[in-house]
């Protein structure tokens, strides 16, 4: 029997069955994981065989397979063990949910944001809520912020989670696919949620600079089938979409539009800094590649990032 894990509380997975019913599962003996030491071998989102097993009237499962994930998202543990605890697998997509102001998504945020998608290898969508309470400046803002991220290959879409404004849009790119919302605190997730499918219980993740270390919480991720076709992925608790270690020279490769000047470096290393002869800095002097993104990049590169809070996107 195979199926989807869309719950999961440590030592029981509720799975979903290829011809839609739920059945809970547990694992039979140890699962190793390919260069992973998790302190959860199944994740939601997981695709899994499993066993029946009849316990008086009760039909359970015994997960004996793991189906090799397409991606997955971590955090890891605060204590010494290093171990990293899987949030879920096999995402088709994350909305990072943005707004202007009340409360304010800094773009170093943004890319931040971005950057752990590309290196999870998940593709993102941004989403710029709140577009009906804008005043001409700050529609042509996101105008301007949407053409940035466009050019670079991300889709952005401009709604209204309290008007329905491009609903229908997003219905559309969620159809059939496992995604995830993110976004800060006040951003509209519940709102947006609650748009998408009334009477649909559930808290969406927060993710939060300050507390991508530190935060060790034991609820767990859960799935849930929306109406239209179209699953999400809820993470209560869960501060942080995960952050991946990268070193210095990898974070490059995660801007997607550096990586593909890369190889016109003078230096294969090329770190993007000071190095003579740098295609990614000749860009940006010729407004190939925005300001905004590469002052990111220079704080994600140097480490000097304890403020992210840039006002401006250009220079
Ligand atoms: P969450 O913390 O991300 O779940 O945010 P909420 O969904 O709770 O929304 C925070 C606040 O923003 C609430 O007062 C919402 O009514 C408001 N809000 C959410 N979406 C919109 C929107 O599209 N336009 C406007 N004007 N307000 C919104
Ligand atoms: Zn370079």
């Amino acid at each position: 029997m195979r199926g989807t894990v869309y719950k999961s509380t440590g030592s029981w997975y509720t799975v979903k069955e290829d011809d839609g019913r739920f059945i809970e599962c547990r694992i039979k003996g140890k699962f190793r994981l390919k260069g992973i030491k998790s302190t959860n071998p199944v994740a939601v989102g997981d695709i899994v065989k499993f066993e029946i097993e009849l316990l008086g009237d009760d039909r359970i499962g015994v997960i004996s397979e793991i189906e090799d994930r397409k991606n997955y998202i971590i955090r890891k543990s605060v204590n010494l063990s290093k171990q990293t605890h899987i949030i879920a697998a096999n995402l088709d997509q994350v909305f990072l949910i943005i707004t202007l102001n009340n409360p304010k998504t800094y773009t170093l945020f943004i890319d931040r944001f971005l950057v752990t998608a590309e290196a999870y290898e998940i593709p993102a969508v941004l989403l710029f809520n709140k577009v009906d309470s804008y005043d001409d400046d700050e529609l042509t803002e996101v105008k301007y912020l949407a053409a940035m991220y466009r050019d670079i290959g991300y889709r952005c879409v401009g709604i209204s989670a309290k008007t329905g404004k491009n609903i229908d849009q997003v219905k559309q790119l969620m159809k059939d696919k496992t995604s995830m919302f993110a976004g800060h605190s006040g951003v509209g997730k519940s709102t947006l949620i609650n748009q998408l499918e009334p009477h649909l219980e559930i808290k969406t993740a927060e993710i939060s600079e300050q507390h991508l270390q530190g935060q060790h919480t034991t609820t767990f991720a859960e799935m849930h089938d929306l109406s239209f076709g179209a699953r999400i992925i809820d993470t209560p608790g869960i501060k942080g979409f995960g952050i991946v270690d990268m070193e210095p020279a990898e974070i490059g490769d995660y801007f997607p539009e550096f990586f593909a000047l890369k190889g016109d470096c003078k230096f294969n290393n090329c770190l993007h800094l000071d190095e003579p002869k740098c295609a990614v800095k000749a860009a940006l002097e010729n407004d190939e590649v925005s300001w905004s993104r590469y002052k990111s990049y220079v704080q994600m590169v140097t480490g000097d990032d304890d403020t992210y809070r840039i006002d401006n996107y250009g220079e």
